[in-house]
């Protein structure tokens, strides 16, 4: 089934590290966005069956829960949407409140994804966020207290300053918190990111590589011992709590992404709207298409991503049904270039499946370019 993701570009305030694709909150430009997202909505839906619904940003709990409901509304008469579709509202800690939470239960709402990064005051300081601990902690309260049963958290990893010690102090705060699932990302600083002047200035280091490795292992083995599941590179999660819209993007799945610089795949082909969100909403208002680049794909480079997407979940993959699919012989075909891998146990073969080991999920991506 098809997944939809819905893009809200606004923030209340910019991370400095951030790279996607948003701007500053403002009132006027929310209202004007949102009424074309539903336009989008009901051009794009021929009665297709959907089965989850992700709002990302942006920060999506910036709108309020009456523009969240119209949007699922919208959504469920342009698409099939089934009855339990997971619907995943992307949340900042500062936006929550009883009553929004409560709001965003009734709009059909049923999973919350909140951007807590760190339980430490320091690196949310450094980080720009504009929330505390204390927020990110109250919010959860928040959305158990509307009924929510589904949370997942995101905390960021190899942040600047970050020590082991520290970085075990927000896995364990995120333990106690027992949300479903969690996310693990590592902060990854593009070239001219903001974050990156502020560390030269202030003389603020990464831990070196070796440190990060334990960091990353340290948290899996932790959430391990607290009853989550690794599922994917840097997701974990309670039994049958996995996102089940992110797992379209690992598992060769197809998706619609609506709102300004949204990707889609579907039918072979990925497209891209236009980033801009007045060009966006000038390009709907006037009934034109807002798609910016679209190409179609390749068998060769659906087989590719599908194996280097799917690779980086903790069951791996069945090449043999993968090649089955793609008309190959994938084991005769990568088999060689995998030894060097598999001999350092960097990966593991068990009959025709293949998975990255931990260690090898360190190295994910040396890994899988031989896929590329
Ligand atoms: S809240 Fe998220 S999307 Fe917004 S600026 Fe910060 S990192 Fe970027």
């Amino acid at each position: 089934m098809l997944g939809l993701y819905l893009h809200i570009p606004f923030c209340s305030s910019i991370c400095n590290y951030c790279n996607f694709n948003r701007g500053l909150f403002e009132s006027g430009l929310k209202d004007r966005y949102v009424a074309a997202l539903e336009q989008e909505i009901r051009v794009s839906g021929r009665g297709e069956a959907v089965d989850t619904i992700f709002f990302g940003g942006g920060t999506p709990s910036l709108l309020d829960p009456a523009e969240i409901a119209r949007l699922i509304a919208a959504s469920r008469q342009a698409f099939d949407v089934t009855p339990d579709a997971e619907v995943t509202l992307e949340t900042n800690p500062e936006t929550s409140t009883p009553d929004r939470m409560g709001g965003f239960r009734d709009a059909g709402v049923n999973r919350v994804s909140f951007g807590v990064q760190s339980f430490r005051e320091p690196e949310l300081k450094r980080l720009g966020r504009v929330h505390t601990a204390e927020r990110a902690r109250g919010a959860v309260r928040e959305a158990r207290a509307a009924g929510f049963d589904n949370i997942s958290l995101d905390l960021m990893m190899w942040l600047p300053q970050q020590s082991a010690v520290d970085w075990r102090e927000s896995v364990d705060a995120l333990i106690e918190v027992a949300p479903e699932h969690a996310s693990l990302y590592l902060l990854e600083l593009y070239p001219n990111a903001p974050l990156k002047e502020e560390m030269a200035r202030a003389g603020w280091s990464l831990a070196p590589d070796d440190d990060a490795a334990e960091m990353y292992l340290w948290s899996l083995a932790a959430l391990e011992r607290a009853g989550y599941g690794q599922y994917e590179i840097s997701n974990v999660a309670r039994p049958g709590r996995r996102s089940r819209h992110n797992l379209k993007y690992w598992q060769d799945g197809e998706w619609l992404g609506l709102g300004c610089g949204a990707h889609s795949t579907r039918n072979g082909a990925r497209w891209k709207n236009v980033s801009s969100t007045d060009e966006y909403i000038s390009r709907l208002q006037c009934g034109h298409s807002v798609v910016a680049d679209r190409r179609e794909l390749t068998r060769e480079s659906q087989l590719e991503e599908a194996l280097f997407t799917g690779l980086r979940l903790a069951e791996g993959l069945d090449l043999d049904i993968v090649g089955e699919r793609y008309g190959i012989d994938a084991w005769a075909r990568y088999d060689a270039a995998l030894q060097p891998s598999l001999e350092a146990g960097l990966a593991i073969r068990e009959g025709g499946r293949l998975r990255l080991t931990r260690d090898g999920m360190l190295l994910a991506n040396e890994v899988l370019s031989v896929f590329v």
